[in-house]
């Protein structure tokens, strides 16, 4: 089995789960590995297909648990998508926003400092006080962009 970096963020995962009283199950640590491995967010239809590649016995149900308990956990977040059905993607460990190419989905985070103190001027020019904020910006990658130039991608 080869080793990747993100192995440690999976690893880390059954940590934080085995403390939370949740059992790693050799389905459960696909599933972890799966979501953890993955550069895009993916769908639990997605994570069930990969995760049955590598363990048996995965159902769809163990899917969604494990999402579940990941969300508990603040270890994924569910990004979303125009047009499409909702997807995970492991979390930073800090607040920041995510990047995603719409047409492969490799997605990456980014800090907003400055974009944030714009949205505290608006809240105060509206009269809020702003506490929170979603953003998430897409684009087309380096890669997708190459191939966007050499030949139109059907949208
Ligand atoms: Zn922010
Ligand atoms: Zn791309």
């Amino acid at each position: 089995m080869k080793k990747k970096p993100q192995n440690l963020i999976s690893q880390k995962w059954e940590i934080l789960l085995s403390q939370a009283g949740y059992r790693i199950t050799q389905p459960r640590r696909a599933i972890l590995d799966i979501i953890a491995e993955s550069c895009r967010p993916l769908t639990p239809v997605e994570i069930y297909d990969l995760a049955r590649a590598r363990s048996s016995g995965i159902g769809l149900v163990t899917v969604y648990r494990t999402i579940e308990k990941l969300e508990e956990l603040h270890l994924v977040d569910h990004v979303h998508h125009l047009g499409e059905c909702q997807t995970v993607f492991r979390s930073s460990d800090h607040h920041q926003h995510l990047l995603i190419c719409t047409n492969c989905g490799t997605s990456c985070y980014f800090d907003g400092l400055e974009v944030e103190e714009q949205f505290n001027q608006i809240g105060q020019q509206l009269g809020y006080e702003v506490t929170g904020h979603w953003l998430q910006l897409a684009g087309l990658c380096e890669d997708c962009q190459k191939s966007h130039n050499s030949k139109k991608v059907p949208e």
